[in-house]
């Protein structure tokens, strides 16, 4: 039967992805968590990978990260329930290491129906797997909180919440982030993408990136000049301007 409502492919893509066995995380997860929140929410948050508890529940941010995210929203002015939440990949990494390339590449088509799925207008990135989607040589350091237009969809890298979790300092700096977001989606819902603001890869950024994991390089006060190359949609044309909200 070809499925026609959002509803109808949002289960078929469930139950690809629950029975998938692209790879190796198949093996030693126990649940697939896809992903859960209205299918016409505005604002889409994609996270890194299950942990223990979504692992074991088949749902997405349930643990401590998750009861942070739930607070945060909150700062946004969002509930839980209204917005659409997913990871970047859908089965647990054993003992939560980072994903590795592969990995990320075979679930990145189940995100791809995601996004085309639930279209929303404002899509926050939370930690740094999901921000290289979108600025593969940027640092979350620099650019957290800060809203880019890519492709005409608005962008907002954050830090993942289990970072605050680790880094008490990190803490203020994401309610900070939330809050401004709540005027992100506002001016968004309004259609008002009015470009502001130019913005350049720099030498000083890249620095940055190299030198330390980026959610442990949290560098002063949000910055004015930020710098953001090789978003997709223009790949390999090196840097690049990229229009930022006020
Ligand atoms: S992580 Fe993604 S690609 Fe790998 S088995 Fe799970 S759903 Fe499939």
């Amino acid at each position: 039967m070809i499925a026609v409502t959002k509803e109808e492919r949002a289960r078929e893509l469930y139950d690809l992805i629950r029975a998938c066995r692209m790879c190796a995380l198949a093996e030693t997860r126990t649940r697939a968590v896809p992903g859960e929140g209205p299918l016409d929410a505005d604002v889409m948050f994609i996270g890194e990978a299950p942990g223990m508890h979504e692992d074991q529940q088949g749902r997405p941010f349930v643990g401590a990260a998750g009861q942070f995210l739930t607070e945060l929203l909150a700062e946004a002015g969002l509930r839980r329930d209204e917005v659409y939440i997913c990871n970047v990949l859908k089965c647990r990494p054993p003992g939560n290491r980072d994903p590795l390339p592969g990995e990320i590449a075979a679930c990145a088509e189940y995100l791809d129906l995601q996004i085309d799925l639930v279209d929303p207008l404002v899509i926050v990135t939370l930690g740094r797997f999901s921000m290289a989607r979108w600025f593969p040589q940027a640092a979350i350091s620099r650019i957290h909180g800060r809203p880019a237009t890519v492709d005409g969809r608005v962008i907002v890298p954050m830090y993942h919440p289990a970072a605050a979790l680790r880094q008490a300092n990190l803490r203020e700096v994401m309610v900070e982030d939330f809050r401004r977001l709540a005027e992100v989606i506002a001016r968004a819902r309004s259609g008002a993408t009015a470009a502001v603001e130019r913005v350049r890869w720099s030498d000083d950024t890249q620095k940055t990136h190299s030198a330390a994991p980026a959610e442990e390089a949290v560098q002063g006060p949000p910055i004015e000049d930020a710098s953001i190359s090789g978003a997709a949609g223009d790949p390999g044309t090196g840097p690049q301007q990229i229009p930022l909200f006020e």
